[in-house]
């Protein structure tokens, strides 16, 4: 059994314990580490509380099943899309998270206005033009609105975060529900202020070189 199937299942419940997701909703990949065109992902409709790492299917970058009994997600359009055009991608999670939906459905974009935000995901939060669940039109629009960007919203649908692993991607995940919270909050009393740009860059410098433990 590979890690990454293991590792999908473990997210499933991170993702359901933090509330990102209600009911079977969403879904989580992981890009092999031995095979680079194939991924784990999770299987469609499934109850995250009983997912096991044997439900967890293997695709290819062509959408093929390799392993797993199961049917995938009905989204691998949109994470083989994200596979192929996103070399920096190993891990992606789709939730159905409460304040990213609400904006997303505005179709408006997350500004930059908070920290954290800006230094993982890159700056505002586009949202992806309206496609229908499960299209390779939605795959298309989602990776438009990711340029340059590790989070986007998908028009009234939800959200997805990208990152190089698949704690990344969780936290990205839970950075992305509290800065949409945080946003719509904000609306509640006046204007939330942009971040300048120069700000902006400087911020993600900084989360880069100097911000934790390692280097
Ligand atoms: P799956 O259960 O097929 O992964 O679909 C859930 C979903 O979020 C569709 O957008
Ligand atoms: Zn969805």
């Amino acid at each position: 059994m590979s890690g990454e199937r293991k590792e999908v299942a473990q997210l499933g419940r991170k993702i359901y314990d933090k509330r990102l997701v209600a009911g079977t909703w969403g879904n989580i990949s992981i890009r092999l580490e031995e095979h680079q065109n194939q991924f784990a992902i999770t299987p469609s409709g499934m109850d995250y509380l009983k997912l096991e790492p044997k439900d967890i299917v293997i695709l290819n970058l062509k959408g093929e099943k390799i392993q797993g009994k199961k049917n995938p997600s009905t989204e691998k359009p949109l994470h083989r899309y994200i596979y192929k055009n996103r070399k920096d991608v190993n891990a992606i999670i789709h939730t159905h998270s409460t304040f990213a939906s609400a904006v997303a459905c505005t179709r408006k974009k997350i500004p930059p206005i908070i920290e954290d935000m800006v230094q993982i995901i890159g700056g505002s939060v586009r949202t992806a033009k309206y496609e229908l669940p499960g299209s390779e039109d939605l795959a298309k629009s989602v990776l438009t609105a990711l340029r340059d960007r590790n989070a986007a919203l998908l028009a009234n649908h939800g959200a997805v975060s990208v990152g190089p692993d698949g704690e990344t991607s969780l936290k990205t995940a839970e950075i992305l529900e509290k800065s949409a919270k945080i946003f719509l909050f904000s609306k509640l009393i006046g204007a939330p202020q942009k971040l300048s740009e120069e700000d902006v860059e400087t911020m993600k410098k900084i989360y880069k070189s100097e911000y934790g433990q390692e280097g």
